[in-house]
């Protein structure tokens, strides 16, 4: 009953993890909705330290175990006692993020964070789905978009080709798991697209 939900700025994560949620909620199921990094108060602090620097460059390393010690607490703290009552979890970025912004993008060993996802999380979303969209088409979406001013900088269309190219590795290696969808669609159609991803999850 876990979900994850992945891709690029842009994407359009945010209007799927809400489609998502009323399609439970219609059907009377209980569905935690939640984020990374961050998804408790302590990785909500975490996720300020990383998004918000202060003008201090984040080396890559200090980035992954940030993003692994605000994940270690969400999946403690959130995840598996959400889990355990028999909710559905509905994460908007999970350790796929990581494979993919600091394994691809920032180029730091994929065996590492393999390694970390083994000792520190443990689980995997049952279902993820990744949003997958043209890096120069989520530079347009974001175009207005207040982001992280303190990561702007770095992060070049060369760095979200590489982010891109890390995430569709992950589905090649899980397609059961890792589930594309084109998010270049409008956003009611990707919605819908998500809807009977998760359907079909469901009944299966
Ligand atoms: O999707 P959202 O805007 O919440 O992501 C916050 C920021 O964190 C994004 O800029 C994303 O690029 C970054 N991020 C990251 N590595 C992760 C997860 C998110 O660099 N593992
Ligand atoms: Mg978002």
């Amino acid at each position: 009953r876990f979900v994850s939900l992945e891709g690029g700025e842009g994407a359009g994560k945010t209007t799927v993890l809400n489609a998502l949620r009323d399609a439970l909620l219609r059907e009377g199921r209980d569905v935690v909705s939640t984020r990374e990094p961050g998804g408790t108060p302590l990785a909500e602090r975490i996720r300020e330290l990383l998004l918000n620097p202060d003008g201090e460059r984040i080396a890559a390393e200090t980035e992954l175990l940030l993003m692994f010690a605000s994940r270690a607490q969400h999946v403690r703290e959130t995840v598996l006692p959400a889990l355990a009552r028999g909710a559905w979890v509905i994460s908007d970025r999970f350790t796929d993020s990581s494979y993919a912004y600091q394994g691809g993008g920032r180029g730091l060993d994929l065996a590492f964070i393999a390694e970390l996802e083994r000792r520190v999380v443990g689980i995997r979303p049952g279902l993820t789905l990744l949003l997958d969209l043209g890096v120069s088409q989520g530079r347009e979406r974001t175009l207005g978009r207040d982001l992280y001013p303190d990561r702007i900088e770095r992060e070049r269309d060369d760095f979200f080709e590489r982010v891109r190219a890390g995430f569709l590795a992950r589905a090649r290696a899980e397609p059961a798991r890792v589930r594309v969808i084109d998010a270049s669609q409008p956003a009611s159609v990707v919605a819908g697209d998500a809807v009977a991803i998760l359907r079909m999850f469901i009944d299966r």
